[in-house]
């Protein structure tokens, strides 16, 4: 008999927040899309997940974006996110449909669900991760092993964990880490619903009303093009302002500058602020530490500005400027308006 007879597919949960499908999910949709076809011989699907009250007609969307199948748990009690009842529908899915592996967006949402649910199934679950593999020797031997990478010791260092005891293998990631794959409408697959067993339909927690947290700015994992404010540019940063909004962009900014009280937390790329992946990241004195990297390495350009010939920002850079910020970054926004103008 198999080792975990029973246990079959990579299921994604589809985070949904009034019927509007966060992009992670997607991410995550994708991403299980490559590892699935890296391992044919296990015959795994990709199933998703979907919670929430009216959102049955959700499912075929997640088809589009690469799910062969979606399990639709549509219950008035999920309606707005409940760690109670969400952690309770998605335990029952779980134990029903027997996954082998269980990917949640590193969402608010996925850190507060994903976590319960793994204990109460008493599974292994690798939290924030930012890569994952499968282990294709084990997959000769008819074993799917989730290779999950995330940062550790302060995001110094890239551990690789893996859960071979129990399943399913549960792992939160980071949005913004994967591509999502190209819509595709003429997709089909199977869409199931799934009714819980609710053991109380009483709330343990009851929420009397719920404030939108307001965002100053743009949201700058939406925005295509980024100019990134180090230490070395706090002297300037009128002007990295300026050159953001020339190109159409928004400004963010690395930890020293947010703790130095120049820029707010929501814009603070990195390991502990936000993941991105502009068209453009203009990178103006920051030296590239590994915890700010691991938030934009995947731009698809980075310019970098740094005084520093050897600052680390260079290797990952497509192209730089060795110079003093505070001449180099007036020069280049004067350039942008001339080629505006031209
Ligand atoms: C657990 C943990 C989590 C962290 N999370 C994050 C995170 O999410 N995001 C993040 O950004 N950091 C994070 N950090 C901090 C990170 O390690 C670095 O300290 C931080 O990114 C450095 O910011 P910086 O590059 O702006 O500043 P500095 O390291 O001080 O670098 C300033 C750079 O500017 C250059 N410079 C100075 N003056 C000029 C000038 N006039 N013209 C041109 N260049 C100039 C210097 O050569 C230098 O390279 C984290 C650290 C830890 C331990």
């Amino acid at each position: 008999m198999a080792k975990f007879e029973g246990y079959k597919d990579i299921y994604v949960f589809v985070e949904q927040k009034n019927g509007v499908i966060a992009e992670v999910g997607y991410e995550l949709i994708s991403e299980a899309r490559k590892l699935v076809a890296s391992i044919p011989e296990m015959g795994f699907k990709v199933v998703g997940v979907l919670l929430g009250h009216q959102i049955a007609d959700k499912a075929n969307e997640v088809i589009a974006h690469g799910a062969d199948k979606v399990i639709v748990v549509d219950d008035v009690l999920l309606k707005d996110y409940s760690t109670q009842f969400y952690a309770d529908a998605l335990t029952q899915v779980i134990e029903n449909y027997k996954p082998d592996s269980f990917l949640t967006g590193a969402t608010v949402l996925g850190r507060d669900l994903a976590p319960r649910v793994a204990a109460r199934i008493n599974a292994g679950l690798t939290a924030d991760a930012t890569k994952i593999a499968i282990d294709l020797d084990k997959a000769k031997e008819g074993e799917a092993l989730l290779l999950v990478t995330r940062p550790t010791f302060g995001g110094n260092l890239f551990g690789t964990i893996v859960c071979p005891d129990t399943r399913p293998q549960m792992a939160t990631i980071r949005p913004k880490v994967f591509d999502m794959a190209p819509v595709d409408e003429t997709r089909t697959g199977e869409v199931e619903t799934f009714s819980p067993n609710w053991k109380t339909t009483e709330p343990e927690v009851t929420i009397d009303k719920v404030v939108e947290k307001i965002v100053e700015g743009v949201d700058i994992t939406k925005a295509n093009i980024l100019v990134g404010a180090g230490r070395g540019a706090e002297g300037c940063l009128d002007v990295v302002k300026a050159c953001a909004e020339e190109l159409d962009g928004v400004m963010c900014a690395t930890r020293a500058v947010v703790e130095d009280g120049y820029a707010d937390k929501n814009i603070q790329v990195g390991q502990t602020g936000k993941t991105v992946r502009p068209a453009l990241y203009i990178a103006c004195g920051i030296s590239g530490a590994v915890q700010h990297v691991a938030g934009m390495e995947k731009s698809d350009m980075i310019i970098a500005i740094n005084r520093d010939p050897e600052a680390e920002i260079f290797k990952i850079s497509n192209m730089g400027f060795v110079g003093d910020v505070n001449e180099v970054l007036p020069l280049l926004v004067e350039e942008i308006k001339k080629a505006k103008a031209a």
